[in-house]
């Protein structure tokens, strides 16, 4: 069985994605067969409770409210809806849900008690829950906890350096503020990134060596393929190869052998071949829906095709964690306290996303 290895560095994650593939290909599999069935990939469906209108200049994100992209936004969802469309995703397979919302933060009040019963609601549906709602403070993660939530994710993106490449209006420690604000609960924490957004392979593997340091690490790591949307500043990106995609996947898999390695946005553009070389380098697993929150996705019945022909099965929920319980409002322990943390705001420039932000105040 290969070791848990906390010490990576960016120089020993580089040599691995960089090694010859059939040689980097062989060594993720094994590990991979090493800690999980090589047959069996969790299906989760992400659903958008909250779209658009979003305060943050992410460059890669159409929900963005400085951008002029086509999407709709939406308010947040109602309960009775976010129920509907679990059971819908649970009876096509399904195991995990995954809501997002938006926002910056988390503000205490009625939209987050709102997102809290959600979670009572899914976690009674023996699914597992995940939020990705931004940044949020310990007490309101526990309260979380206390609903039944089983993940939450708060994704690094990229390396700290590239980081300010793409965002400035928080910075990278508030990221891993609020994957400490997690880690100090019992809900598991969800954390990748996205490759495709012009970082080299050095960055790639800095985002990869923040993760993998983490003791404990991730329990999943997504890793995204950019969907160039029109009118956000990375519109124009060119779409990341599958190589790269083979040798991200492989490469998480090896530094971090336990971890749920989720192969997320950027499907459409991949072949059956290339998802297979995916599972096969340690991917176990997929998004389902013909959405992925805003951009597109493979159709459920496709996905299941797939299943077919390569002899996967879908993951059972609770595998690798029990069942949290699930703690009515009225018993709750933990009260909202309104705090106002001071999460903060570089405000440096970036230039393509101010040049974004002008260009759709003009089409406005
Ligand atoms: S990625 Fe999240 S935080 Fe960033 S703009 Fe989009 S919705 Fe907002």
């Amino acid at each position: 069985m290969s070791e848990m290895k906390h010490n990576w560095t960016k120089e020993d994650v580089l040599a691995i994605y960089n090694r010859p593939l059939m040689d980097l290909l062989f060594d993720a599999a094994t590990i991979h067969r090493e800690h999980h069935d090589p047959n069996t990939v969790q299906v989760s469906t992400l659903l958008s409770i909250k779209t658009g209108g979003c305060p943050e200049d992410c460059g890669y994100c159409p929900q963005a409210a400085r951008y002029h992209t086509d999407i709709e936004g939406n308010d947040l969802m109602s309960v009775q809806h976010v129920k509907a469309q679990a059971l819908r995703a649970k009876s096509s397979g399904s195991s995990r849900v995954c809501m997002g919302a938006a926002w910056r933060n988390v503000k205490d009040g009625e939209e987050f008690d709102q997102v809290l019963e959600m979670v009572r609601t899914i976690n009674k549906l023996d699914m597992e829950v995940c939020c990705t709602l931004g940044m949020i403070t310990e007490n309101q993660a526990q309260r979380l906890a206390e609903a039944g939530l089983y993940a939450y994710n708060h994704n690094l993106d990229s390396s700290e350096e590239y980081y300010k490449e793409v965002i400035s209006t928080r910075g990278y420690e508030d990221r891993l503020e609020t994957i400490d604000n997690v880690r100090k609960t019992n809900v598991t924490v969800c954390s990748g990134g996205i490759i495709g957004m012009g970082e080299k392979p050095e960055d790639r593997a800095g985002m990869l060596v923040a993760l993998a340091t983490l003791n404990p690490q991730p329990e999943s790591v997504p890793i995204n393929a950019l969907v160039a949307v029109e009118g956000t500043p990375l519109e124009d990106q060119t779409p990341v190869s599958i190589w790269d995609m083979v040798r991200m996947v492989a490469t998480t898999r090896i530094v971090m052998p336990e971890t749920q390695v989720r192969l997320s946005a950027g499907r459409t553009e991949m072949s059956r071949e290339g998802q297979a070389m995916c599972f096969f380098a340690g991917a176990n697993s997929i998004f389902a829906g013909d959405k992925l929150l805003t951009t597109p996705n493979p159709d459920v019945g496709e996905d299941m095709e797939m299943f077919k022909l390569l002899g996967l099965n879908p993951q059972k929920p609770f595998v690798k964690k029990s069942q949290p319980e699930t703690v009515e409002a009225n018993d709750s322990q933990y009260e909202a306290l309104g705090e106002k943390p001071k999460w903060t705001r570089p405000e440096h420039k970036i230039e393509r996303n101010e040049d974004a932000k002008q260009k759709a105040k003009v089409l406005r």
